[in-house]
């Protein structure tokens, strides 16, 4: 065998993996499937079109995607144990990234069994199909809200998360528990991915970046909740991409891991910096704080770095340019 074949066997491997994504009709999940497909990877998206926000953005985000021919869509829930235990005895997946969840904290506080119902409930089929299938290796979407209140930064993957402080970050630090739970008992090796708040081109419409330049360039008023100091480690999506993909590259047994930029900005500073790049000048109604928003997020990312090569390029000031670029050639589209 010639010097390195045997890495490239293993690389021609990995490309031929068929990979179950579910929510890949979404904002990161689009993403992930089109990085996923472009490699020849076989992927089947699951998303049910949750109406959270409009279908027809995420028949947008599959336009390019529904024409290859490595790329198959289910429309399903993940709480159809039924539709489920079918899909896995049709496909031998080599990987399932679970990304299908009711997202959003505030929206959490309002519905909270909701969240549950989908967040717990739903994680719970995927682990007992993974199970079933003998299927061993799993990305799980988890969150870095379920760092809760946690004032010590940067955010480390070994602090303390016994207090979150909206359902949505409970149902999250439940998942991961769960996921622990089943590598215990049936060998599933689990990655529980803590993203740090993405944006980029198709963010969530509800998402505060989305959100602040939809308003602006509209010359509306935007609600701004707190006095501005609030600090969030935004996490552009490419970024969040290349450290799926290389985490999903790896070998790991249960891990937890950081995803994001490691760079914070105050809200005052992330409104003036969309205004900036609108040329306009922003309106904020400034509210009181909301229950359940963390005053500030900041990702420790050496783990992800030093483990799994994980590399973020894209510092808050490109990525909204790039951000409203996408708006630009949306609204115009
Ligand atoms: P998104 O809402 O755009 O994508 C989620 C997708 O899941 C949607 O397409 C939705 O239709 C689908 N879905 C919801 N309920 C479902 C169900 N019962 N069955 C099947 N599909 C269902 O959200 P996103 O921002 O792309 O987030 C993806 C994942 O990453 C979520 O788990 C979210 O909690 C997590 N996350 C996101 C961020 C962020 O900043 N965007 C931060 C931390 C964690």
């Amino acid at each position: 065998m010639p010097p390195g074949a045997g890495w490239h066997h293993l690389n021609i491997l990995f490309i031929m993996q068929t990979i179950l994504v579910t929510g890949g009709a979404g904002f990161i999940g689009s993403h992930l499937c089109d990085k996923l497909v472009s490699e020849g990877r076989t992927v089947i998206c699951l998303d049910n079109f949750d109406d959270f926000y409009e279908r027809s953005i995420k028949e947008r985000n599959l336009e390019d995607l529904n024409k290859q021919q490595n790329f198959k869509l289910v429309e399903g829930d993940i709480r159809d144990l039924d539709l489920l235990d079918q899909l896995f005895a049709a496909h031998n997946f080599d990987l399932v990234i679970h990304l299908a969840a009711k997202a959003g904290v505030r929206p959490s506080i309002t519905d909270p069994v909701l969240y549950q119902d989908v967040n717990l409930r739903g994680t719970q089929y995927i682990l007992d199909c993974m199970k079933k299938y003998e299927v061993s290796k799993l990305l799980f979407a988890s969150s870095s809200s379920v760092y809760g209140g946690n004032t010590k930064v940067p955010f480390s993957e070994q602090d303390e998360v016994n207090n979150p402080i909206s359902p949505y970050a409970a149902t999250k630090r439940a998942g991961e528990l769960m996921c622990y739970t089943y590598h215990h008992l049936y060998n599933i090796n689990v990655a529980c991915l803590r993203f740090f708040t993405v944006y980029g081109p198709r963010q969530r419409p509800e998402m505060a970046i989305h959100k602040f330049t939809r308003l602006i360039h509209a010359g509306e008023e935007l609600p701004a909740f707190g006095d501005g100091s609030t600090r969030r480690d935004y996490t552009y999506v490419d970024d969040i991409i290349q450290g799926i993909a290389k985490i999903a590259e790896k070998d790991f047994t249960y891990d937890i891991i950081n995803l994001g930029e490691s760079q914070t900005i105050t809200l005052k500073e992330l409104i003036d910096a969309i205004g900036k790049n609108l040329g306009i000048l922003p309106k904020i109604n400034w509210l009181p704080e909301q229950p359940g928003d963390v005053s500030i997020t900041y990702a420790d990312v050496s783990k992800a770095r030093a483990e799994y090569g994980y590399k973020p390029t894209t510092n808050v000031d490109t990525g909204v340019g790039k951000f409203i670029e996408w708006y630009h050639a949306m609204v115009e589209a």
